[in-house]
Order: structure tokens, then sequence, then C-alpha cells
């Protein structure tokens, strides 16, 4: 399993590799060696996978438009983080007309939980998050957003479609399912609070698997990404004060210019990545705000840094941030003054399940899918939140969208709606054999 995983995760990782990525370029070549005959049954499973997909496609076309049309409501009627109140109305409503039923034990502001299935068995989770971000929509597209200065610009509102697509095949199996599906749409995922908000309603008690997806621009309709381990970066914040002496502009001697030593301070930080985080790992830090000043014949009082720090392993998170602090306050010292860290925890790295992730390429080739074995993004995900509780698998649905993720001309391609749905509800079958040994 391991090397059809590695096989068809050839050719993005040939993409990965022109990008400069030396350790798969040389575990690439390592298997180019042991597998001359790739190049050609590539192109064939390509070409498969196309006409399958193509196939698939027109034997779904009423669910395929239904998926659609509710996409589109949702594009059109984008909501914040917190704020998904019509949205979560209008799921209940798709729902509601399946006949599924609602798990309002578990409470939320917003967001819902419903299950399909039998009352014993075990529990199988499928999550999607609903919230849209706040981004002036550029698409120019008829269902573009109707809301000022709010949008989906992350495909949220199709991994809603694609979830309550999947509802409607589960149900329409639920006879036979061994189990039960527990059906999350999450609220607030760009603010990385709702998973959390999932956990503590409870939600997850007695989840023995948990699954979601998230579209991906870069990859086409008809593939998946999918990768065991870390695939999604630990997103952590910082503010940075650091303390000045204000002074005309003209006698910096009588003060302390807290410009000056925040301008060392970011280019000290730069060298921890580079000093102290080993070649065989990666991380990110980025200084993405500098406030200070007022005027310009004014020494300012204060200097204030904001930015993110992006890891995929936990040892790797814990030594930037100590590495941070004592950067900031031994430059800070160097210039005789202070400056304060406020670190801000975000959600931890998705991590997902070695077993699932074997199982989860077996699921998707079985439905014609093309399965790549994507780098890791890093971009963060509140979905890690689950893996800390239960075993999980995070995937990356192929939308050939013509703009990453939060652009404001971003877009999904519609036709992999119906394979979303498609696979999240294979997923949730196949865990039940698994977890049925
Ligand atoms: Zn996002
Ligand atoms: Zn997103």
């Amino acid at each position: 399993m391991r090397s059809e995983l590695e096989q068809s995760g050839r050719k993005l990782e040939q993409q990965d590799e022109e990008q400069g990525s030396k350790q798969d370029e040389e575990q690439q070549s390592r298997q180019d060696a042991k597998q001359g005959h790739q190049k050609d049954s590539e192109k064939q499973t390509d070409e498969q996978a196309e006409q399958l997909q193509a196939q698939y496609v027109v034997h779904d076309e009423a669910f395929a438009e239904e998926l659609t049309a509710i996409r589109r409501y949702l594009h059109r009627n984008p909501e914040l983080s917190g704020e998904e109140k019509e949205t979560t109305a209008a799921i209940r409503g798709w729902l509601e007309k399946e006949g599924i039923r609602f798990a309002d034990e578990y409470k939320l502001r917003t967001g819902l939980v419903a299950e399909v299935g039998q009352t014993e068995g075990p529990i199988v989770a499928l999550r999607a998050d609903i919230d849209a971000l706040p981004i002036q929509e550029q698409t120019g597209l008829e269902f573009a957003s109707q809301i000022e200065g709010r949008m989906h610009a992350c495909g949220h509102d199709a991994h809603t479609a694609i979830l309550v697509g999947a509802a409607r095949l589960l149900k329409q199996r639920e006879a036979s399912l061994p189990g039960r599906v527990r059906l999350i749409f999450q609220p607030s995922e760009e603010k990385a609070t709702g998973a959390r908000q999932v956990i503590q309603s409870g939600a997850l008690n007695e989840v023995q698997a948990i699954f979601g997806l998230h579209n991906k621009p870069d990859l086409r309709v008809g593939t998946v990404g999918i990768r065991e381990g870390a695939l999604m970066a630990a997103a952590d914040g910082f503010v940075v004060k650091v303390e000045g002496v204000g002074t005309h502009a003209a006698v910096p001697e009588a003060g302390i210019d807290p410009i000056v030593v925040a301008s060392h301070i970011v280019t000290a930080l730069q060298a921890i990545v580079s000093r102290n985080v080993s070649a065989q790992e990666s991380a990110v830090i980025s200084v993405t705000k500098i406030h200070s000043g007022t005027a310009w014949n004014v020494i300012p009082e204060e200097a204030v840094l904001d930015g993110t720090v992006r890891t995929f392993d936990e040892k790797v998170r814990a030594l930037i941030r100590e590495r941070f602090n004592q950067v900031v306050s031994g430059v800070a010292a160097a210039y005789g003054t202070r400056a304060t860290v406020r670190w801000i925890q975000g959600p931890p790295a998705v991590v997902n399940d070695e077993l699932l992730a074997e199982d989860a390429v077996q699921a998707a080739q079985q439905l014609g899918l093309n399965t790549v074995r994507p780098l890791p993004s890093p971009a963060g995900e509140d979905f890690s939140f689950y893996q800390k509780e239960v075993p999980g698998l995070f995937l990356f649905l192929g939308t050939s969208g013509p703009h990453e993720w939060h652009h404001p001309a971003f877009d999904v391609n519609e036709q992999a709606l119906p394979l979303g749905a498609h696979l999240l509800a294979a997923l949730a079958e196949q865990a039940f054999y698994r977890l049925q040994g």
C-alpha cells in the first residue's frame, strides 16, 4: 500500500521538486530507480481517472446540480466565524428534507451536529467547516457574495455542500450501515475556535475516527491529496511590545529608540529558522506588522511587532517558542530596554493517522479518483484539535481553482462537489470495516 501511495504521489512530487524540495527529490530519484516502468502507467492512470470522473459526473448529474445549488446559495450568503446563523438554518433545512436526525444534545451557538445510521455500533465522524472571511469578493460570478466585505474565499461553502451530499448518500444506505455517522457542521474554523467548541459540546464522545477535507486549488478535479503524518502546520501568533523612551528625534541620546530595537529583533528572529532548526525539519517565522511612531521628528515610546510561526512538529514548535523569547529579551537588553512577548497559541499541526491514510488511498482509487501524496501545507487548520482526541484523517480535494485560498477571486470547480461527497461517504463506511476488524 505504501508503495502504491508513493507511486500515485509522483506527479505532484515532481512539481514540488521543481520548487526545490531537495529531500523529496532524493527520495524521488530512489523511487524512480526502483520503478522505471512508471512513466507510461502513470499516464494511463491519469487518463483513466479523467474518464471515470467524466462518467461519474454524468451519472450523478441531478446530485451534482443539487450540490452546486447548495454551494451557490452559501456562496451568495457568506457569514463570518461565530455568526453562521442563516448558514446553520439552511443546513438544517437541507438535512431535514432527507429525514436526517439532528443531534441537538450537542449544543452549539452556530453550526450543528446530525447523525445517520444505527443506534448501536461504532461511531465515525465527518466534519465540514461552514464560515466565510472578511474579504471583498472580486470574482464577478453570477452567484457572488451579496454581502459587502464578506466572502467564501476559502471554499467552506463547497465543504458544507459536500457534507450535505455525503449525508444524503449515507442516508440512502442507512439500513446497511454497521454503525453511526456523526455529521459535524463546524463554525469558526477561520478563527480556529470552532473545533474546540464542538469538542466542548461533547460531539466527539465515543467517536472512533474522524474525517475532513479541504479543497485544493492547485490539484485538478478528480485528484485527491492524501498524506500520512503532518499535512498542515501548527499556526501560532505573537505580539512583541518593545519599550522605548521617547525624545526629540534630533536628540536620540536622551531616549531609547524602540524602532531601532524592533528592527534588530526582526533581523535576529530570522536566524532562528536558519540556525536553530535542523535541515530535516521546517518552520516559518514571519513578522507581518510593525507599528510605531506618530511624527517625523519624534522618537516614539513603543514599537509593536505582530506575526506568525508555522511548524509541523511539536518539538520544533517548543524550540522556536523558547528561542523566540530569548532573542526578543536579549536584543532588547542589548539596547538597554525591555520587550514583552505575548504568544498566541494556535491550532497544532494536522497529523494524519497512518492506517486511515492508507485506507483512504484505496477508497479514493475505488471511486476512480487519482491520488497524490502532497507536501505538507504551512497553512493552519483547526481540524487538528479533533486529531488530539481521536484518530483522524484530513485530506485535500482537487478543485482546479484559479487562485489560492483567501484570494478575493478564489473559486472552486463545482465538478469536485459530488466527488467529495462520495469520497466522504466512502471513508465513513470504510472506517466501520476497519473498526470491526
Ligand atoms: Zn481559510
Ligand atoms: Zn479553509
